[in-house]
């Protein structure tokens, strides 16, 4: 994968560079992933969002020197060569693409609903002892993601495994020509991303133009859905279907439970593949199939797989980000432990890193076979060095003699209980530690020991339902016109520095939060997007102007106290908020206002009004539009006789999330959106149902006890025990977020796929569940709320609304955010 810049200038037709030998062994299309700068191609990639155009001078300055870019920049420093394509997008399928066709090799190509990664791990686990393989790292399996992937392609390359994924029509043929698979493998059809098509079937119509070239396609035969499809789609490919119900021509498969997990019986071809995998949940036994009968396809033998099937494991692909002891900041990753997936890891890390924390490696040796050491802890040495890590710290293989080019702290132990005789609390001070090692290990004694807060209720945060959310209602209003991202009340709860992290990334327009202290937070942690105050105080504005946060200004006497401020600062046209009340009667200038108010800014130049806004007080009930609608004219109005009063232009906002929902037309220039981006619908009428949860409330059981029909259980003896039942104890109390009301079987939480209902009163730090009727143990998860008790069932039982079951959980619970 080394090219020269005139080679990719002849891949992608663009005139002769400027430095023609210039070497390319690095694709880059995101500016914070950089590692090599000298030997980078970087991709300005547009995206609805974002325009990389915009980084290529501070990656100029970092060293770069090869660019691929629809708009040549107007200053071109010398030494630095430029290839325009009228479509960047494009040019990086082609270049990978390019690369794809120099390599000869059985490619196998996955694609599906669910089980993608999986599967292709778990061919990877066994095949890898038998043959140089190269693979999608994590789960890269997008437009951008996919030809970063075919780029990891090298000489020795003998077997490789893509996975793609795609969420919109036409976007599976692009996919195809960079993969070239010659065995695909169609893993599953459920209703996972559902968005871009009309129905089950032209989603699988879809994913089979993956496989148009393949010589052979593995599937399940049971789906009639794909069976049909298949025969429709006239594919060329040797049909290798399996089926678990006989039906016919398929592949004989049979399973049955065994004391240890699961017996799986393929009869493929001559002798059975008969072995005992160590899991029963039905997916995996799924996924379990596809990944051998496509090692039985590429010629490995039943007894070559089975030595290996001991290493199909669970695999999380989330990166939880946690509060650590001591001001640290804990990642945790439960991936492959691999030398790719640990690069994608540390680029998550180093867009995290804020100035104030140094960065820290713990890293679990690697899986690796004895030839490839030196090579693998060379090349993890270099990445370390150039992703600026601080500190290494080994567990359980020593690989101190590969180090030399790491100029970082060092240090080795022998295994995990060593680490944790010898290492403390104490030995870490505001750091970001990194925690990888081989999932199923004794690693996560490692993460335990760091984190914050034992206490085994969490709020878990799903970073990618909130960038679905985001570009949901992003799709629903003009590419031009910005959002403002509420994050007050600390993220509605979610933890408000992660998510503003997500949303700045994201492209957010503005943030905005309740009070300045917030705002400052975020400031020192490294969030630079333009930040609105709702609620600014007297005592907070030199906080403000020192932290370039922008008020909300509601009223003449806050306009002149934070005008006065502004002098003694010694600022001149600072961004101001104007807030009109054309309804909700709360807070905000009155129409009988306008012209005074146009007179005070004009007389000065501290401030100058960089939006005006109004807040809508019944967006959701559709009895009040006509309220609505005289919001709108009066909110028109008035913006109008404050632009008039101006000769910049002023941006205006009144919608809030279920205003973009029903009222799109008055998008104006920006538009607040607020619980919806938490995946809370506001509308029971089917106009949000595109949203996903963010936000899960866990806990663990953490006592189980039998008690006979006529006990009573917890405070004032309210939980009377009508037949013998089995009472879990969960660490959630009314001082964590538990409502009161919640109690004597008002809700419900979640156990192993079952409704528990509370058992008497809800204590301080905890409260009781029956859980007669179901299997459980000490030790197991409870959902309070999340994707299987939404928090709007919650609200209704307290008659209130999601917002405040939302804000509700208390500080004291620990956030821990995840992504796929
Ligand atoms: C909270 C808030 C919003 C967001 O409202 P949602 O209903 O959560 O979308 C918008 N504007 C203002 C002024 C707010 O205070």
């Amino acid at each position: 994968m080394n090219y020269s810049a005139s080679q990719i200038a002849g891949i992608l037709n663009t005139v002769a560079p400027a430095i023609p030998d210039s070497e390319i062994d690095t694709l880059l299309t995101d500016s914070r992933a950089l590692t090599y700068p000298g030997k980078s191609l970087f991709f300005a990639l547009t995206t609805a969002t974002n325009d990389g155009h915009r980084f290529i001078s501070g990656l100029i300055d970092c060293g770069v020197r090869n660019f691929v870019v629809k708009n040549l920049p107007d200053r071109q420093p010398e030494g630095v060569n430029f290839f325009r394509v009228d479509d960047v997008d494009k040019a990086l399928l082609d270049i990978a693409a390019f690369h794809r066709r120099q390599f000869s090799i059985p490619v196998v190509g996955i694609t599906g609903s669910r089980g993608k990664t999986i599967v292709k791990e778990w061919i990877n686990a066994v095949l890898r002892h038998y043959r140089h393989t190269t693979r999608s790292p994590r789960s890269f399996n997008s437009h951008i993601g996919v030809p970063l992937s075919v780029w990891g392609l090298e000489p020795d390359t003998e077997t490789a495994i893509f996975e793609a994924g795609i969420s919109a029509k036409g976007e599976m043929e692009l996919l195809e020509e960079v993969i070239g698979p010659t065995i695909g493998v169609l893993t599953n059809i459920g209703d996972a991303h559902d968005g871009g098509f009309r129905d089950h079937r032209e989603k699988c119509l879809e994913k089979l133009k993956l496989f148009r070239g393949c010589k052979a396609l593995i599937y399940c035969a049971d789906d009639p859905v794909v069976t049909d499809t298949v025969a429709q789609s006239a594919m060329t490919a040797e049909l290798i279907a399996w089926s678990r119900t006989g039906v016919e021509g398929a592949i004989r498969v049979t399973t049955e439970e065994a004391t240890a997990g699961t017996r799986l019986i393929i009869y493929y071809d001559g002798t059975p593949f008969d072995a005992v995998l160590n899991f029963k949940d039905a997916a995996s036994v799924e996924n379990a199939i596809n990944a051998i009968i496509t090692l039985l396809y590429l010629g490995l033998s039943p007894e070559q797989i089975a030595a290996h099937t001991g290493e199909f494991r669970h695999i999380d692909t989330r990166l939880d980000v946690i509060e650590g002891v001591r001001d640290c900041m804990l990642i945790r990753d439960s991936f492959t432990n691999d030398l790719d997936s640990l690069e994608v890891a540390l680029d998550f890390m180093t867009r995290r890193l804020t100035p104030d924390r140094k960065s820290t490696l713990i890293l679990g040796g690697f899986d690796i076979d004895a030839k490839d050491r030196s090579a693998v802890y060379k090349k993890l040495m270099t990445l370390l060095e150039r992703k600026n890590i601080s500190r290494l710290i080994g567990i359980g293989d020593d690989f101190a003699a590969y180090t030399g080019a790491f100029s970082g702290d060092v240090r080795f132990f022998a295994d995990v209980p060593q680490f944790l005789k010898e290492m403390s609390q104490k030995d870490f001070n505001s750091e970001l530690i990194l925690v990888k090692g081989t999932p199923g290990s004794d690693i996560h004694e490692v993460s335990e020991m760091l984190e914050a807060r034992q206490h085994e209720t969490v709020l878990e945060v799903n970073l990618d339902a909130i960038v679905h959310n985001f570009n949901e209602f992003r799709s629903r209003i003009r590419p031009t016109t910005g959002i403002v991202a509420m994050v007050k009340a600390f993220g509605y709860g979610a933890g408000s520095y992660e998510l503003a992290k997500t949303l700045q990334s994201q492209g957010a327009a503005y943030l905005a939060v309740a009070v300045a202290d917030e705002g400052a937070d975020l400031r020192r942690a490294g969030i630079t997007m333009p930040i609105l105050v709702l609620n600014p105080r007297v005592d907070s504005y030199p906080m403000m102007f020192e932290h370039n946060l922008e008020p909300e200004i509601f009223s003449f006497g806050l306009l002149d106290q934070f005008i006065s401020e502004g002098q003694r600062q010694g600022v001149r046209n600072y961004p101001i908020h104007i807030k009109l009340d054309t309804g909700m009667h709360r807070l905000g200038f009155l129409e009988k206002d306008m012209p005074e108010l146009v007179r005070r800014l004009q007389a000065q130049d501290v401030v100058s009004p960089k939006s005006v806004f109004s807040h809508l007080a019944a967006a959701d009930d559709p009895m009040m539009d006509d309220y609505t609608m005289e919001q709108f004219a009066l909110f028109k109005r008035c913006s109008d006789m404050l632009q008039e009063g101006f000769s910049h232009h002023i941006l205006r906002h009144i919608l809030n999330s279920t205003g973009i929902t029903r009222f799109p037309e008055y998008q104006y220039d920006m538009v607040r959106l607020g619980i919806c981006l938490y995946g809370i619908a506001t509308m029971d009428d089917g106009s949000q149902d595109g949203l996903q949860p963010v936000s899960s409330l866990k806990t663990a059981i953490i006592s189980l006890k039998e008690w006979p029909a006529g006990t009573t259980i917890g405070y004032n003896r309210r939980g009377l025990l009508k037949r013998d039942s089995r009472i879990a104890t969960i660490p959630i109390g009314y001082a964590d977020g538990m409502n009161r009301h919640l109690g004597n079987g008002h809700t419900s939480v979640f156990i192993n796929g079952h409704r528990c209902p509370t058992v008497g009163n809800i204590c301080m730090d905890a409260c009781m569940i029956d859980v007669t009727d179901v299997k459980c143990e000490v030790g197991d998860k409870v959902e309070v709320f999340g994707p299987n008790i939404p928090a709007e069932e919650i609200a209704q039982i307290l008659d209130t609304i999601p917002y405040e079951v939302l804000t509700s959980v208390s500080a004291r619970v620990k956030r821990v955010y995840y992504r796929e």
